[in-house]
């Protein structure tokens, strides 16, 4: 198993999840449950991480990686329906299900 994407932010690291799946690749999250519990600083050996469980897979999956993580630099969009702040990558709010605004 071979690990390829780590974030303190659980749902950047179950929409990489979902998306190597959706591509047909194996994978299992680790730490899942860890991150920020009990209102304590998460630290980085708690982060949620997905590891690819196939080894000729591996490749598909960095591209796939790689591909989000670029999204992800573009800046966070601001919910106006709660407030939340969204990373770029998320095409509705991921607290209200609110579309992203254009
Ligand atoms: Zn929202």
């Amino acid at each position: 198993m071979t690990l390829v994407y780590t974030h303190e932010n659980l749902t950047l690291v179950m929409n990489i999840n979902v998306a190597l799946q959706n591509a047909g690749i194996k994978t299992q999250i680790k730490n899942q449950f860890s991150a920020g519990g009990r209102g304590e600083i998460p630290c980085f050996e708690t982060w949620p991480e997905v590891w690819v469980t196939s080894e000729f897979q591996l490749e598909q999956a960095k591209k796939i990686v790689a591909s989000i993580m670029s999204q992800q630099q573009q800046p966070d969009w601001h919910c106006n329906n709660c407030n939340e702040d969204n990373g770029a990558a998320f095409d509705f709010c991921w607290q209200c299900d609110t579309a992203k605004p254009h």
